[in-house]
């Protein structure tokens, strides 16, 4: 594995992989899920590329930027058995050295949920994407599930700008309880662990109860709540998986996505489950 750490020697790295090139952009303190889209671009490519840069472009002034978990020489030792071909990992200045004036700002997709609870995060995230979609320019680019806004946002950067690059989008990886992989979790007390699958759990009833028919969201939503305890709701809501405005109601046959965050102590979980609305009943 090829480890850049200045954008200047990217043309020259990346000139000699073979193609398609699949890249898999992360913050790093890498695990399973990670993994997960790596061993599918490198079964669906020729070459894998990944980033590792955690972004402050896309934390709030009173986000975790600072104390985001780092881990970088087990991260390198991930990346080799994975069969990386290139792992690019630039410092901050390295990435931006100049205040940045041009950003990429998504509008309808950024208004709610993520969008609102954390302004500017998704103009952050859109901005970095594009940045490294034109560094490190690949035929495929890897995101997961887990993040379903940030998914919807950057299929939207893509079409909407033509980027040249087809986007895949991987399931979100669990454990056996539940709980959604995330770098995030290592802040979790014994406790907070135990009650985090909590935010699956009711992600999962809200699902069951739409597919079994009920149409109505807040009903659905209100019985999902007793089930998030002792987790503090950020929010709960269901939205059409391109469009991430909360539903009121539901029509039948739809896909849809039920969506979450959750407060544990400090950390906050996000996480998310497809919902597919049962036909019409036959009268
Ligand atoms: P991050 O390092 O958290 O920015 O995540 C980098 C990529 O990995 C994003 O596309 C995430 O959606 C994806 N990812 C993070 N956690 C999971 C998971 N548990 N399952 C699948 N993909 C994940």
């Amino acid at each position: 594995m090829r480890l850049v750490t200045r954008m200047g020697e990217l043309h020259a790295a990346r000139a000699s992989l073979p193609r398609p090139l699949g890249f898999v952009p992360t913050m790093g303190a890498l695990h399973a899920g990670h993994s997960a889209l790596i061993v599918r671009a490198r079964a669906e490519c020729e070459a894998v590329a990944v980033s590792v840069f955690v972004n402050p472009l896309q934390f709030g002034p009173n986000e975790d930027f600072q104390s985001y978990p780092r881990s970088m020489d087990d991260d390198c030792e991930l990346l080799e058995s994975l069969d990386v071909a290139l792992l690019f990992a630039p410092s901050v200045a390295e990435m931006y050295p100049q205040k940045l004036d041009v950003f990429v700002e998504p509008t309808m997709l950024a208004r709610y949920l993520e969008g609102e609870r954390r302004p500017g995060h998704f103009r952050g995230v859109a901005t970095v994407v594009l940045k490294l979609l034109n560094l490190i320019a690949p035929q495929r680019a890897y995101f997961g599930e887990k993040d379903a806004q940030q998914l919807a946002v950057l299929r939207r950067m893509v079409d909407d700008l033509a980027v040249p690059v087809e986007v895949v989008a991987c399931e979100t990886v669990r454990e056996p309880d539940g709980l959604a992989l995330s770098s995030r979790n290592v802040y979790l007390s014994a406790a907070e662990r135990r009650a985090a699958p909590n935010l699956h759990r009711a992600l999962e009833k809200i699902r069951e109860m739409l597919e079994a028919g009920e149409g109505d969201v807040s009903a659905v939503l209100e019985s999902a709540r007793a089930t998030l305890a002792p987790l503090r709701e950020d929010y709960l809501a269901v939205v059409e998986a391109d469009e991430f405005r909360p539903l009121a109601s539901v029509a039948p046959a739809a896909t849809l996505v039920a969506v979450g965050a959750a407060f544990t102590g400090k950390t906050r979980l996000i996480d998310n489950v497809r919902v597919q609305t049962p036909p019409r009943a036959e009268t």
